[in-house]
């Protein structure tokens, strides 16, 4: 089983992806992780990465097709599935996905689209910056953030509902409401 979660910053995914990883026993991709691990490691290509994600802008395709592909190399035969966090972003890299997934003759299942009014998003990743001191959790790359998930992500929404594969949940509820909401989908597959 194979699903991606989509939202925008602050919608709650990492938090989701977590239980459910656990409960059906995916590998949690979550590119914003992997990308923070090679800027704390400081390797090369957290480096590059680096002052893009502090401006809350997209690295290059080039950087997460390379990590992406080193990962689901890394975990293919030790997981019931991956649950892709924060990937794809954008049309492209809904493609790179696409390709990617062929070629190991895997698809998606699912796609989870934790839906939350843009209202509700500030209070909750200014109370985040609080509780974790993420550098890109403050107004002024939030509102870089959510400009980059409007005109570059939320199009994948339509293109998933087009291939019958989206689902949406009501991202606003209790962490474990919206945790069981999830699980239903989940179960039907
Ligand atoms: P968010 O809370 O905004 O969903 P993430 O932890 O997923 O944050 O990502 C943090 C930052 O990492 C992004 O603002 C972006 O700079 C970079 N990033 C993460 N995933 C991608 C991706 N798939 N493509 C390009 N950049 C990415």
């Amino acid at each position: 089983m194979n699903l991606i979660l989509l939202g925008p910053p602050g919608a709650g995914k990492g938090t989701q992806a977590k239980s459910l990883c656990d409960k059906f026993n995916l590998c949690h991709l979550s590119t914003g992780d992997i990308l923070r691990n090679e800027v704390t490691e400081q390797t090369d290509l957290g480096k590059q990465a680096k002052s893009i994600m502090d401006k809350g802008e997209l690295v290059s395709n080039n950087i997460i097709l390379e990590i992406i592909k080193k990962f689901i190399n890394e975990n293919l035969s030790k997981y019931q599935g991956f649950l892709f966090d924060g990937f794809p972003r954008s049309a492209e890299q809904a493609d790179m996905l696409d390709t990617i997934l062929n070629d190991i003759s895997v698809s998606i299942n699912k796609v989870i689209l934790l839906d939350v009014d843009q209202s509700i998003l500030l209070n909750r990743i200014i109370k985040r910056k609080e509780e974790e001191g993420r550098k890109d959790d403050n107004e002024d790359v939030l509102k870089s953030r959510l400009d980059v998930y409007f005109t570059q992500t939320q199009p994948l929404i339509d293109y998933y509902s087009k291939l019958k594969l989206l689902e949406k949940v009501d991202g606003t509820k209790e962490i474990i409401q919206v945790n069981q909401d999830i699980n239903m989908i989940m179960e039907a597959i």
